[in-house]
């Protein structure tokens, strides 16, 4: 849905054809943000008025009756008017629909916004568009993303992604938090963030900080007043420089080494799987009804073909094989090992791909 916010409409030329002098037009979805409420409902009260009505910059919402008859080029805009109507009206029925009702209340009251009003009859019609637009106003969808962006961040912060530095961690942490303050006031709160806080220290291999961290949880747990988010930072940072100015800070501990077994050992596994999932999803499942047994297990580097070559070699539309006819699908794919496949006659790929997936969940949740 494109908005133009150039422009009156009036045809252009001397033959009175459909073209306009429309410009500056910009997508609502993706430049909603460098759009203002008034160009949109300039737009929509363009799509609301009369065949030959022009576009105004500061329109009263009215409807008037298209007259989609008329003759050459007026009837043409008619057309394309009543289209947007159209348009307009199942996005305002979809939002309506979809919209959580106490977000719909926030909107209703806004209603004037969007309202058309016939003056004859006194109809009235709600545009989706301009609602669409406001929705987006209000959302602010890059912001969500970005703040959705910044809580994982927070959510996913450990002394090791900051080089197991206590004061680094908590200066970035710190700088996160604040960030997503300014972005949407109000929607992260000090005891969320202080448990994160906490849960990033936690990630520490060294005992002495752990204990550390565990005295200040007890306080804060006791709703210690002294338990404010600048005491925990500055406690554990006091720590730290303690331990570092100690030597007693970089000892691998037995904990350490227990966690570097453990992550070789599954990455050793996450290596496996994604061998086996990316045999499964070559196609070599495909050898017709042969139940989906995955056999082959172990590192194997060069794939090979589990089936009789003709099957990949294409020869014409169908073939006929093994006393059966076969048809060619091009939808599969092995690299290196073939590029389009014969499958038995009858074969739907779509159907064959869902029973395909259903298999391949069974066989992920066993
Ligand atoms: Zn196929």
């Amino acid at each position: 849905m494109r908005v133009p916010t150039g422009g009156n409409g009036v045809p252009t030329g001397t033959r009175a054809n459909a073209v306009t002098n429309f410009t500056g037009p910009k997508k609502l979805l993706d430049e909603y943000h460098t759009l203002t409420l008034k160009q949109v409902q300039s737009w929509a009260a363009y799509n609301w008025a009369g065949n030959d009505d022009p576009r105004v910059d500061d329109p009263t919402l009215e409807i008037k009756e298209l007259d989609l008859l008329a003759a050459d080029a007026s009837g043409k805009r008619a057309a394309s008017k009543q289209q947007y109507r159209i348009r307009s009206e199942l996005l305002y029925a979809i939002l309506n629909n979809t919209i959580e009702e106490n977000d719909l209340d926030l909107i209703a009251n806004e209603s004037d916004d969007y309202t058309f009003a016939d003056p004859l009859t006194g109809d009235q019609k709600r545009d989706g568009v301009i609602l669409l637009f406001k929705i987006l106003q209000d959302v602010k969808p890059s912001t969500v993303i970005d703040v959705q962006d910044l809580e994982n961040k927070l959510s996913e912060a450990t002394l090791q992604k900051y080089d197991n530095d206590v004061p680094k961690l908590m200066r970035e942490m710190e700088t996160i938090w604040k960030e997503i303050k300014r972005l949407k006031p109000n929607t992260y709160s000090d005891s969320r963030f202080l448990t994160q806080l906490f849960r990033a220290l936690e990630t520490t291999s060294n005992e002495s900080l752990e204990r550390t961290i565990e005295m200040l949880k007890d306080l804060w747990i006791l709703q210690d007043p002294k338990c404010t988010i600048p005491f925990v930072i500055q406690t554990a940072c006091t720590k730290y420089v303690n331990l570092v100015g100690a030597n007693k800070w970089n000892v691998t501990s037995a904990k350490d080494t227990k966690i570097i077994a453990l992550t070789t050992a599954l990455n050793d596994h996450k290596k496996k799987f994604n061998e086996l999932k990316s045999k499964v999803e070559s196609g070599n499942k495909n050898d017709a009804n042969s139940g989906g047994n995955d056999s082959g297990k172990g590192g194997k580097k060069k794939p090979k073909l589990k089936m009789p070559d003709w099957r990949t070699k294409f020869v014409g539309k169908t073939t006929n094989q093994e006393g059966k006819k076969w048809v060619w699908c091009k939808e599969h794919k092995a690299k290196g090992l073939f590029d389009g496949l014969y499958m038995p006659d009858g074969h739907n790929h779509a159907e064959w791909k869902k029973e395909k997936n259903v298999r391949l969940a069974e066989w992920k949740e066993q």
